[in-house]
């Protein structure tokens, strides 16, 4: 999963339970109508096997992807249970929000349950979050069944209907057996997890591109959007998405682990924005011109090669943790700096491999984040392991403090220590190996249809140490697992030819993302991350602004006298240089004051410099396949 960039940058995105399978029993038969969905609600119906006696339904939490318990139980409504035609009580477990106890009566071989899903107009949050629009819906199937209690997911048999409005039409991974005249499509049964694994995306403005005609396995973007104009990709863009698809399976050495793949990309300002993974497509929402405006492209460039490289990272290769048999055992995220990390450098990767954004995009991208995780001085307290145990907590944490707090850094972190790792194998074999003879090893194997191959952080080590022989658990305990680092591990950047550093100059990445994300980052000169009206998200420690006593939540109205505008600001910081001082009136509550921060280092700016060495990163960034 991830959040968009301009979201989570500048805002600052085994369990092996034994289940007794018995005789696989008769599928669960589920109908959904979403022909409500521009109103916001969607109707399911389902008959689920049972037999006479205490049963318990679940509904599912521990959401794949998502890395925590975020199946959106508020948002169910309508619960009504009956069996053999006549009603009977269910009640909620009074610990487990998630489960719903009945007694099956005598004689009746199946309950039938009817829900509602009450979906959100509220944008925070990922597949539980604004989903529907007048004119499209991503509908997650997890979100509309219940099934039974202490059953694997891939024991339970589900065979689904789903209702669209008369005029939509629709993308996804799950093979469809017929859609009648009345727009109702009947899928083949499946297990429950590939129903879990396969959202559809539907909508009345729909256009499909093939990505790799004539190949097997098929790659589709299904785009879905509010408007026709938005569905106008220009053919240029659309090469540069087929250059993806050859790019990613150079990379994996053509081992794939999905019958065909399935981009979904639903393009609307009223929806969440991020991407959620699959095995076989990924849930991907945009802004309405995500094809059609350059900038807002560039801003989520590496959306598509995240989620892409997860179908290899993530959805087949998974940590032991995170692989759990149902939707009801709580997931551990202990290795998402693997999971998301890698997947995170690889992405970065492919997205100038593709040719979505230029090498210079690039590392003006790398500068940034690594500069904000150059200066958290959270890194004191809490290792980066941390940030990856604690992620379901850290997805819904504020942006205020974000420097003290850390945030889900295993992304963006992630991509620095990968990047350390390809430097470290490419050193070390005297440049004969990369990171790829790593991928074809951990993460190749015979292509078919998916399948989930668990890890532990032991057999990631040991498949390194194969390919080149190194201290691999030293390597990753001192960058992961230490607190009190309180540096980003900036040894790929400097092993690629580069060296983070501050410069006057504003790189149009970053003009960008503070114009799309209504921010404002003077962090590494006076301390300050603002939104764009002068509000204080964070305060970096030991700056001037914190020494002013400077906190989030403050607003800045005025500087050095002048009401308060992002330039109005710059320009201030940039004349400091002279003055040695600038003055910020701030409102804190109903009461103004006025700060004297001591500075005169003009603007800082995080940029890559080259350092001398041979420029491997670019090496790095170069295509595979051209
Ligand atoms: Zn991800």
């Amino acid at each position: 999963m991830v959040k968009l960039r301009f979201v989570r940058l500048v805002n600052v995105v085994l369990v092996a339970v034994c289940i007794a399978v018995s005789a696989v029993a008769a599928p669960i038969s589920l109908h959904v109508d979403a022909t409500q969905a521009p109103r916001k609600i969607f109707y399911a119906e389902m008959s689920i096997p049972a037999t006479p006696g205490p049963f318990t339904l679940v509904y599912p939490k521990w959401i794949p992807g998502e890395h925590g318990p975020t199946g959106p139980i508020t948002d169910l409504a309508g619960l009504k249970i009956s069996a053999a035609g006549r009603p009977i009580e269910w009640t909620r477990d009074a610990v487990e929000m998630y489960a719903f106890h009945v007694t099956v009566p005598p004689g009746a071989s199946s309950v039938d349950v009817k829900m509602e899903l009450l979906s959100t107009p509220s944008s925070e949050g990922f597949s539980s979050a604004a989903s529907a629009t007048s004119e499209l819906a991503i509908l997650s199937w997890n979100q509309l069944i219940l099934y039974p209690e202490g059953k694997a997911s891939d024991d339970v048999e589900v065979n689904a209907q789903l209702r669209l409005p008369p005029d939509w039409k629709f993308g996804t991974a799950l093979p469809i057996s017929r859609t009648d005249a009345g727009n109702t499509t009947e899928f083949k049964t499946v297990s429950l997890t590939t129903l879990v694994d396969s959202p559809v995306l539907a909508g009345r403005h729909f256009r499909r591109f093939e990505l790799s005609p004539g190949a097997k396995p098929a790659h589709y973007l299904d785009v879905a959007a509010d408007s026709d104009e938005a569905l106008n990709a220009s053919p240029e863009l659309i090469a540069k998405y087929r250059q993806l698809i050859k790019e990613t399976l150079a990379l994996f050495g053509n081992s794939t682990h999905y019958r065909e793949y399935h981009f979904l990309l639903a393009l609307s300002d009223q929806i969440a924005h991020f991407g959620l993974e699959h095995h076989e497509s990924s849930d991907n929402q945009a802004r309405e011109a995500f094809l059609t405006d350059d900038m807002i492209h560039l801003a989520g460039s590496s959306l598509l090669p995240h989620e892409f490289v997860h179908s290899w990272n993530g959805k087949y290769r998974r940590p032991q943790g995170l692989a759990t048999p149902d939707f009801q055992t709580p997931m551990k995220g202990e290795l998402l700096w693997v999971y998301e990390g890698l997947t995170e450098y690889l992405g970065m990767v492919l997205t100038a491999r593709a040719g979505l954004a230029s090498p210079e995009q690039i590392r003006d991208f790398i500068a940034l984040s690594s500069a904000t995780l150059d200066n958290r001085s959270g890194r004191e307290w809490r290792s980066l392991a941390d940030t990856a145990v604690a992620a379901q907590l850290l997805y819904n944490a504020r942006s205020d403090w974000d420097s003290k707090r850390r945030g889900t850094d295993f992304y963006d972190e992630g991509t620095l220590l990968w990047l350390e790792v390809d430097t470290t194998i490419r050193k070390q074999s005297q440049g004969k190996k990369s990171i790829e003879d790593f991928l074809r090893v951990f993460h190749g194997g015979p292509s078919g249809a998916p399948e989930v191959k668990p890890y532990t952080f032991d057999n990631l080590a040991e498949v390194l140490n194969g390919i080149v022989p190194y201290d691999w658990k030293g390597f990753f305990e001192t960058r992961v697992y230490k607190t009190g680092t309180k540096r980003a591990p900036l040894g790929g950047i400097e092993a690629g030819g580069y060296r983070l550093a501050y410069t006057e100059t504003i790189s149009p990445v970053q003009r960008m993302l503070e114009g799309i994300g209504d921010s404002v980052n003077v962090a590494y000169s006076i301390g300050l991350r603002l939104s764009s009206d002068g509000s204080v998200v964070d305060v970096l420690t030991d700056t001037p602004a914190a020494k002013a006593g400077i906190g989030p939540g403050m607003k800045i109205t005025a500087v050095n006298g002048r009401q308060f505008s992002p330039d109005v600001l710059r320009e201030a910081i940039g004349n400091a240089k002279d003055t040695g001082s600038l003055e910020l009136l701030v409102l804190n509550g109903k009461r103004f004051s006025t700060y004297k921060l001591d500075y005169r280092d003009g603007e800082k700016n995080p940029a890559l410099e080259r350092n001398g060495q041979p420029a491997l990163l670019d090496q790095i960034l170069k295509p595979l396949t051209k």
